[in-house]
């Protein structure tokens, strides 16, 4: 801490234990996809390795009644985000798409280049859209069951917390996430607690937003937004078409990527960006006319949320790479590579979501 008070770092972990101390609140968590692989080397784990099942397990054990994975409004956000720049295909209009779901760089865009604004998705965050569909959910007394429901999320950067609370990304006025934890925060609460973490044995996600795809978790490494859009244009399921689209110039670890894919008798032009120093290189290209692309996916953060400021540090090169080896290993051994292809999606789509898809999922301003 500093000695002076100059800096003042925000934490809420007192409020998750208020939360979870109150029996007449229902607190459900969800999980972001890059938290999973930063956990176990604490604990002396396989660094980089996916420990999904025990972080689900530990927070069982702290008292949250429900427990969610963030790769399944990951596959939300590909649903939406591939028709919204579909749509934009065709009519000609707003390109390039920018991506949404970090909100560090939808700040930079809002406060630095203000005149594409227009072109940010308007689709909310993973965060944003899990979080409101959870509350949409629990609105329904039936679920839930005479009690509040507060939701927490578990995330690698502190930048989610300043869009919890930004008003613009509330659903009638009212805020969705209520309490938001980085990962260096959940792993103090789970020593708080006094969980022997490497020793828990796996358990599942609840029902029933506790699966996304491959798609979805993928999310958490730079590219994998657009890797996941790609997967959810083309009709074709195979492995090959899989492979196909990992090879394209989508996945690697440098800080600008271009590369064009066919699509329908056209070209997409995409870019793929982590750091801020290299969306203000792409900016100022596509600003001054240099560039030109249809699909602008930014991360603002080197590599992506693997790397983001709510992990843990002292991450070498090692660790940068491995992290992002335990997202593509997990996207491996689910079955499900495709975000339309979660069955719970369309389930969602055909049941809570009717009609109010928009409402729930989508910024109306920046
Ligand atoms: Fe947060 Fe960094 Fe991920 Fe953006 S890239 S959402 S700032 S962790």
């Amino acid at each position: 801490y500093c000695p002076t008070g100059a800096i003042a770092i925000k934490t809420h972990m007192n409020e998750a234990w208020e939360a979870l101390a109150d029996p007449n609140i229902r607190v459900v968590a969800q999980i972001a996809p890059a938290v999973r692989v930063a956990v176990g080397d604490h604990y002396g784990l396989t660094k980089g390795k996916s420990v999904m099942g025990k972080i689900v397990n530990a927070l069982h054990r702290m008292g949250f009644d429900e427990v969610y994975d963030t790769s399944f409004s990951a596959d939300l956000t590909i649903m939406e985000e591939s028709a919204e720049f579909l749509d934009r295909i065709k009519k000609g209009e707003k390109l390039p798409l920018l991506t949404s779901c970090c909100p560090a760089w939808v700040k930079f865009i809002t406060d630095q280049y203000k005149e594409y604004i227009p072109n940010l998705s308007t689709c909310r965050s993973p965060q944003g859209m899990l979080s409101a569909v959870i509350k949409e959910y629990f609105r329904d007394p039936e679920h839930a069951g005479g009690r509040k429901t507060v939701m927490i999320s578990i995330m690698p950067c502190t930048a989610k917390k300043a869009e919890a609370v930004r008003p613009n990304s509330f659903t009638d006025g009212e805020q969705d996430t209520d309490i938001v934890i980085t990962t260096t925060e959940l792993l103090r609460m789970i020593d708080n607690f006094g969980l022997d973490f490497a020793t828990l044995e796996p358990e599942a996600c609840d029902m029933p937003f506790g699966f996304g795809s491959g798609g979805g978790v993928i999310f958490g490494v730079t590219g994998g937004v657009t890797e996941a859009v790609l997967r959810r244009l083309t009709p074709d399921h195979s492995k090959e078409t899989m492979h196909e689209i990992a090879e394209c110039g989508v996945r690697g670890d440098e800080g600008i990527k271009e590369f064009t894919v066919p699509y329908e008798g056209m070209n997409l032009n995409i870019c793929v960006a982590s750091g801020l120093a290299n969306a203000r290189t792409v900016m100022e290209q596509v600003k001054n006319g240099e560039k030109e692309y249809h699909l602008i996916e930014i991360m603002a953060c080197r590599r992506g949320c693997i790397m983001g400021g709510g992990q843990p540090t002292r991450s070498g090169d090692r660790t940068k790479a491995l992290r992002a080896k335990g997202l593509y290993n997990a996207d491996n051994t689910t079955i499900i590579k495709k975000s339309d292809e979660n069955p719970l999606v369309l389930e969602l789509y055909n049941g809570l979501l009717k009609g109010k898809e928009h409402h729930l999922l989508h910024n109306d301003s920046y």
